[in-house]
């Protein structure tokens, strides 16, 4: 697997991944987006250096939470964890990936969340939210055709009912079970945020729909990876100088998880999760993608990251 780093003066470095140190002496999470720096980020490409698809990596903040959430049964640790999500700009429309949190999240996260947030914390700002980082790079939301959705838990649902004019595509299981969810996984979903007047939902239809090419041009096809959710699944976006980057989202939410080391602290079937884990570690072998889990903080640093950079 290769990871691809950046020094200070915003040079890449590739590395196998068995010898990615991390620093130990600095922060765990990647840096906070800078949404309105007035310094010029060294690693920020000029205009017009691009292939013309490019791939953001975004995050509203993190969330502070317990290791035994993340990693099942290893701990009560403190761990605190990126909440990541992706924007593409593609000649044939811009896609959002998941959207991180929902905007309440930021401003009355307990009156939104609940007592989930005894066990997952959100630490977010306002200008955090996905519609209005996607300014931040050009994009209006009026412009977002797609709205892919991993799952619907709660820290993936911020970008629905933001953008007016995207159709959300969704496994069909997910959003049936987001309404009707076993009592332990019910706390991961909130209701205001997906169930809205006004939605334009497409849904898929697990292994029947897998590896569904959005654009039919191979830059985004959709694979199914239930386990953590019943209808969770990942993403691998093909881009033209970067080559096949893996998207696992929750199917592999640490580096842990896609090495066989730890199940889902949040899981509906380990069965199902392992079996996930499995056909991204093929798929990542066969097209020798970058690979980016869905909330490990020591990978998530590795990339280059928006408003600042993209890769294309
Ligand atoms: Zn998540």
């Amino acid at each position: 697997m290769k990871i691809i780093e950046f020094n200070d003066k915003g040079e890449r470095v590739e590395a196998d991944a068995g010898s990615v140190r991390s620093d130990s002496a600095g922060s765990a999470l990647a840096p906070r987006p800078q949404l309105r720096s007035a310094a010029p980020e060294p690693a920020r490409r000029k205009r017009g250096d691009s292939s013309g698809i490019e791939l953001y990596m975004f995050q509203t903040g993190t969330l502070r939470t317990k290791l035994k959430y993340i990693k099942m049964n290893q701990g009560e640790s403190d761990f605190e964890i990126p909440v990541p999500w992706f924007l593409i700009k593609h000649p044939a429309g811009n896609v959002v990936i998941d959207g991180g949190n929902a905007i309440e999240a930021a401003i009355d996260k307990r009156g939104h969340w609940g007592d989930v947030v005894d066990a997952y914390d959100p630490v977010m700002d306002v200008a955090d939210n996905c519609a209005d980082q996607c300014k931040s790079v050009g994009v209006d939301p009026n412009s977002v055709r797609f709205l892919l959705q991993s799952h619907l838990h709660l820290d993936h649902t911020g970008a629905i009912g933001h953008f007016p004019k995207a159709q959300i595509i969704c496994q069909r299981a997910e959003y049936e079970y987001a309404f009707n969810p076993h009592w332990f996984s019910a706390g991961a979903y909130i209701r205001a945020d997906f169930d809205r007047p006004g939605l334009n939902w497409k849904f898929l239809g697990g292994e029947y729909t897998d590896n569904y090419d959005l654009f039919g041009d191979g830059t985004i096809r959709m694979i199914f990876t239930p386990g953590h959710a019943p209808g969770h699944q990942s993403f691998l976006i093909t881009l033209p100088r970067t080559g096949p980057v893996l998207l696992t989202i929750d199917a592999a939410y640490t580096l842990d998880h896609w090495e066989n080391k730890a199940l889902p602290g949040l899981v509906v079937s380990s069965a199902d999760a392992a079996n996930s884990v499995a056909k991204l570690r093929r798929i990542a072998s066969d097209t020798n993608a970058m690979v980016v889990t869905g909330h490990d903080p020591d990978n998530w640093k590795t990339f280059r990251k928006a408003p600042f950079d993209f890769y294309d």
